[in-house]
């Protein structure tokens, strides 16, 4: 066989060898000599066939000592002559040692994206994309009402006193200038930070209506019915807001993939009671202070309030800094600390959804207790053994998790073990 040839044959050898299972997960074995390796890949304990290493047109295989990789020679799977490694140290040779262990680390990564991919799949997966949807749909509203009006107002004034602002030259105004009147959506479309005006209706946060009425001690008609359809639906569908609209809840969702992304597991628990004690407390300072106190803490007001000064001053306030905290507070200490236990307008959502019509249920003929359901409800209920309570906001996270798609949504009325089992929940809470 001529040296030609030869090297052909050990390239194409060396190529077909995978890498060695040990090696795959990272454990390199440093006592091991070619002889310990069945297929004959390793070399002065790292595995020949994971670095992929080519003999070059000299017939050699490339020294790669950045890497601590001592190579002079190597025997083939052939085990016949050695190959001489001539002494190139250049970039591309650590290049060549670098890339398979970038290609495994990207493996091993998408491994929990497959798995992902897989549960994706679950009855519950066109639910979820449009709860997301919904969910962003308001965010982006949170955004685009302040543009649109702040946009409307500077160009009514150019227009007609001839001022110039410096919005003529911020991005937004080249983002926004082609909307021909954007009067037009913002007389249709308007909002405070509590209240959203769509057409001839106004729909307000409850908690704005009876935080309003606690401080100022007058029950005003035409506010009161804004508070309505919220209250309706959550009759209807319980603490539907938290799981389908609130702002917050998007983006304490994200902090909860970064905590399992991140491996975090500290779990610090509250008393679930401690919301409805701060419910009742701030309904009270209201009444005896005159002052609205959730308007402060609230995180929906909040994210709201900060995206309206960012655009409209260019900057963020403390309920920014706030909000900031509690995210980071939620990945670090306590999953989904705010809204377990904190949130005064979960409290009343809850309390709201205590009785609601749809509620998820458990087939137990088909459920395999394997906890799978547990595990995904963010707010640590147990879906298994259908303890929802009054907490759960139907977000269907548990029904997407089930392998055996034995969680549906029902409409009933909730029976006498299911109160039972609400008590039971707000006592054990
Ligand atoms: S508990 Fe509060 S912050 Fe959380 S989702 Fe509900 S309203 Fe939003
Ligand atoms: S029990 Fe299911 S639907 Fe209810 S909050 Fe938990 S994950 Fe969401």
């Amino acid at each position: 066989m001529n040296k030609k040839s030869a090297t052909k044959k050990a390239t194409s050898e060396l190529d077909s060898v995978e890498p060695c299972l040990e090696t795959r997960k990272g454990n390199l074995r440093s006592d091991a000599t070619t002889r310990a390796c069945p297929r004959g890949a390793m070399f002065n304990g790292d595995c020949v066939a994971s670095v992929k290493h080519r003999p070059t047109e000299a017939s050699s295989v490339v020294a790669i000592s950045d890497l601590g990789i001592d190579l002079v020679s190597i025997h083939g799977s052939t085990g016949t002559s050695p190959v001489v490694a001539p002494s190139d140290t250049g970039i591309l040779p650590v290049l060549a040692g670098i890339l398979p262990a970038l290609r495994a680390a990207a493996q091993r990564a998408s491994r929990p994206w497959r798995r992902r991919q897989k549960r994706w799949q679950g009855p519950g997966r066109k639910l979820q994309i449009l709860r997301r949807s919904l969910q962003i749909a308001v965010l982006l509203l949170l955004i685009l009402i302040p543009v649109l009006s702040l946009y409307d107002h500077l160009r009514n004034q150019r227009d007609e006193v001839g001022i110039q602002s410096r919005w003529d030259t911020r991005t937004v105004h080249s983002l926004v200038q082609d909307v021909e009147q954007p009067e037009r959506f913002t007389q249709a479309v308007r909002g405070s930070v509590w209240t959203l005006k769509a057409g001839d209706f106004i729909i307000s946060d409850p908690l704005a209506v009876v935080d309003f009425i606690a401080a100022s001690r007058v029950l005003v008609d035409r506010f009161l019915i804004t508070a309505l359809i919220p209250v309706l639906l959550s009759l209807l569908l319980g603490r539907v807001f938290c799981g389908w609209l609130c702002p917050a809840d998007l983006l304490f969702e994200a902090g909860s993939r970064i905590r399992s992304w991140a491996g975090i597991e500290t779990d610090v628990r509250f008393s679930r009671r401690t919301k409805y004690a701060l419910l009742a407390l701030g309904l009270l300072a209201g009444l005896l202070l005159g002052t609205q106190f959730f308007a402060e803490i609230y995180p929906p007001r909040i994210i709201s309030a900060e995206f309206y000064l960012w655009i409209t001053f260019g900057v963020f306030g403390a309920g920014a800094w706030f909000f900031l905290l509690i995210l980071a507070f939620e990945i670090f200490v306590s999953r989904r600390f705010w809204c377990r236990y904190v949130c005064p307008g979960g409290a009343l959502y809850s309390l709201l959804g205590r009785w609601r019509v749809v509620r998820l249920k458990v087939q137990e003929s088909s459920c395999t207790n394997c906890r799978l359901c547990d595990k995904a409800c963010e707010f640590g209920l147990s879906p298994m053994q259908g303890k929802f309570g009054p907490e759960c906001n139907n977000c269907g996270l548990c029904m997407r998790a089930c392998p055996h798609a034995s969680l549906s949504y029902r409409l009933s009325l909730p029976p006498r073990d299911g109160l039972d089992v609400v008590s039971e929940n707000l006592k054990s809470a």
